[in-house]
């Protein structure tokens, strides 16, 4: 088979094997973009409901270009990588003040996608292929499989980055005319369904004659080959602290975590300054963020002297908590917490 008829044959398994997800049922511009940004670092199971929330509370690009931020965060609650709503909505507002002076057009290339906040590399091919039928290869982890596998390619990857740089040209030989958005999320679906990581479900491929991995019987499961990631493992110290029905929160500044509250930090508190009498530790928080495992330990603070409260930090009344935005393993770990105060 020549690599365009194994598009064809990716195509047509896809039309009738396809998941159904909210953005493939509705499939605008508007509704992909959403979806774009939601998937980037997390799994489609996650993000369904999200997407179905955000298309109730923002139903169009205008809606969420005019909706305040804190509306904007507070509906990407949970979903983590905040920057991603951050930089959403001021693609919104960018898309749509550019639409009322260019007659309602959407970015036309690559590079005028890859201008937006938020659009990097992989997004900015994933829209202007998927959502817009442009012919371009769209390479993700599923497809670093199964062309490793379909191509019997067993060299090790120092990287996802320079796997894609190395699949790149040969990605591009796939695309059947006229039909690249249906083919890059056929080998994508291919990728989650059929050609899985570990054991892969070959006697269910619709391109297991073509595939050199399973024709010449080779380790499937350990194809692709990647240099183990080292992971950094760091440890936080947080400060738990009512005063008069009223939680101590901390309202982040970094990239990741813009403008959202979580429990605040103890370096933050200059030393001495929270009173130790029953300085305890009451919760642990674990989680892994991309090369770091975090632990968060949770101390409870009776008070701090003299009122002090350091910059950005702020008492929320307990009965309001649930309106702000939080992080979501905090959320989590205060949901339990609370109930013991409320
Ligand atoms: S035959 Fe097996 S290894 Fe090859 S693409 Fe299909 S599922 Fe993947």
């Amino acid at each position: 088979m020549d690599p365009q008829s194994i598009g064809t044959a990716l195509v047509e398994w896809f039309r009738v094997h396809h998941r159904t997800m909210p953005w493939r049922t509705n499939s605008t511009i508007y509704h992909r973009l959403v979806s774009e940004f939601m998937l980037q670092q997390t799994q489609v199971a996650t993000v369904i409901p999200y997407f179905n929330r955000w298309i109730e509370k923002f139903p169009t690009l205008e809606a969420l270009a005019m909706a305040p931020e804190n509306d904007v965060a507070k509906a990407w609650e949970g979903l983590g990588y905040y920057a991603r709503a951050r930089n959403l909505h001021k693609t919104a507002q960018i898309l749509v003040s550019q639409r009322r002076s260019f007659l309602g057009l959407w970015p036309q290339t690559i590079s005028e996608w890859e201008k937006l906040p938020g659009v990097g590399h992989y997004t900015a091919r994933a829209l202007a292929s998927i959502a817009q039928n442009q012919p371009i290869a769209v390479i993700d982890g599923n497809v670093i499989r199964v062309l490793c596998r379909l191509n019997a390619i067993t060299q090790p990857f120092n990287s996802k980055d320079q796997a894609l740089r190395f699949l790149d040209p040969l990605a591009q030989r796939y695309l059947p005319p006229d039909q690249s958005s249906a083919y890059n999320e056929a080998i994508m679906e291919l990728g989650a369904l059929i050609c899985k990581p570990g054991t892969p479900l070959c006697g269910e491929c619709p391109i297991a004659n073509a595939c050199l991995g399973y024709q010449n019987n080779l380790d499937l499961p350990h194809i692709p080959k990647f240099k183990k990631p080292t992971y950094v493992k760091k440890q936080i110290e947080r400060i738990f602290l009512i005063q008069n029905d009223a939680l101590l929160l901390h309202r982040a500044s970094s990239k990741r975590l813009h403008r959202i509250y979580e429990l605040p930090a103890h370096d933050i508190f200059p030393a001495g300054c929270l009173k130790e009498i029953s300085f305890k530790q009451i919760g642990q928080i674990r989680r892994s963020i991309a090369k770091e495992h975090i632990t968060e330990i949770i101390f409870e603070a009776r008070d701090t002297t003299d009122n002090y409260l350091p910059e950005n930090t702020t008492y929320i009344p307990l009965n309001q908590i649930h309106a702000i935005t939080l992080s979501g393993p905090h959320r989590k770990w205060l949901n339990d917490c609370l109930k013991k105060h409320l």
